[in-house]
């Protein structure tokens, strides 16, 4: 089925109208700044504009690419008045104001009403497609990841260290970094969300966080390792959140909530006395978004499906001290659960 036919299948209006450019190439696999996708129960169009019009012709298979003649307003007029169309669906949480309040202006004959989660949830459910380009793009994350270990020396800067992971998932063909890439050592380690600085490594623990878009998915995976000798302590840590994160790979599976698998890895950090000092949720969905829904955390009862991709990441941060995170994505297939991130896991010492 494709991601039309389902967005017909659970609509609650007679036409779904969207501006915004990523669920516009969800909902077509074709990607224009100026796209205006237009689903009804009878036909599906994608309106764009010269730049885009001999691109899209050619790859749009799902709706039917067209330049607006004379106007868009008119076009979509014109489909509103064939078909009887008096329930429009807009993109609630894309949407801004502004833009619905032109949009009442311009089709005063039908009544706007709020899509509300209806794409949200249909990201949810991957197709075997969309895994293959989450797995191309995880394999671009471990590739660069993989290249960049060997070139760790403590006269980098963290900004430094990020700037290779990025260069390097461009070379192997990422559109871009999916978040800005986090490379944090020593005492800024401690900050799950800490920004690179133009400092030189600290010793001990450099965590990097970090993930590319392929074809309009994204990846996201993170590793720690140490620069320097692990004392007893920094082993103990490293050992909790890799045992916690390995449990809470084994707990992912359909049919179990996001609270419990997040239990499961929690209960091992609390259990080692680190009760405090994993603030975060367990994990997030991925997709064409770096962070979308389910997600593993507690009170998250929704359950897990096939077709889900999350992360597991669990952390412990000791403020003032050091921090360590561990992230692997995680896909639901027919199959079972799969990790689908290759890096190594074990404490590596440069
Ligand atoms: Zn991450
Ligand atoms: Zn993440």
């Amino acid at each position: 089925m494709t991601h039309i036919e389902s967005v017909r299948e659970k609509l609650g209006a007679d036409a779904l109208l969207v501006t915004d450019e990523k669920t516009g190439f969800y909902l077509t696999g074709f990607f224009a700044s100026d796209a205006t996708v237009f689903i009804t129960a009878h036909s599906a169009t994608l309106f764009t504009d010269s730049r885009y019009i001999e691109a899209a012709e050619k790859e749009v298979t799902t709706c039917t690419p067209k330049v607006p003649d004379p106007s868009l307003s008119e076009e979509i007029k014109k489909i509103i008045a064939a078909e009887g169309i008096h329930t429009v669906a807009f993109e609630d949480q894309k949407m801004t104001v502004a833009e619905l309040n032109r949009l009442k202006a311009v089709y005063n004959t039908v009544e706007f009403v709020p899509a509300g989660d209806l794409i949200t949830l249909l990201c949810e459910h991957k197709t075997p497609e969309e895994m293959e380009a989450i797995r191309a793009a995880q394999a671009v994350g471990d590739a660069a990841f993989a290249e960049v270990l060997p070139l760790l020396r403590p006269e980098m800067t963290e900004i430094e260290v990020a700037a290779e992971l990025e260069y390097r998932m461009k070379r192997h063909g990422a559109t871009g970094p999916s978040f800005e890439t986090i490379a944090v050592s020593g005492t800024q380690s401690s900050r799950p969300h800490g920004v690179p600085r133009n400092v030189k490594l600290e010793k001990g623990f450099l965590t990097m966080d970090f993930g590319c878009i392929l074809n309009g998915y994204c990846s996201d995976m993170t590793r720690t390792v140490c620069l320097g000798k692990a004392d007893s302590e920094m082993k103990k840590v490293y050992a909790t959140v890799l045992e916690a994160q390995l449990a809470g790979i084994e707990a992912v599976r359909a049919g179990v909530s996001g609270a419990s698998v997040d239990k499961v890895a929690r209960d091992i950090i609390y259990g080692a006395g680190y009760k405090g000092y994993f603030g975060h949720s367990l994990g997030h969905g991925v997709g064409m978004y770096i962070h979308e829904s389910p997600r593993l955390a507690p009170r998250y009862e929704r359950l897990l499906e096939i077709g889900h991709v999350v992360t597991v990441e669990p952390g412990i941060y000791l403020p003032g001290k050091y921090g360590v995170r561990i992230e692997d994505m995680m896909e639901i297939t027919e199959n079972g659960p799969v990790d689908i991130t290759g890096s190594p896991k074990n404490l590596i010492e440069i």
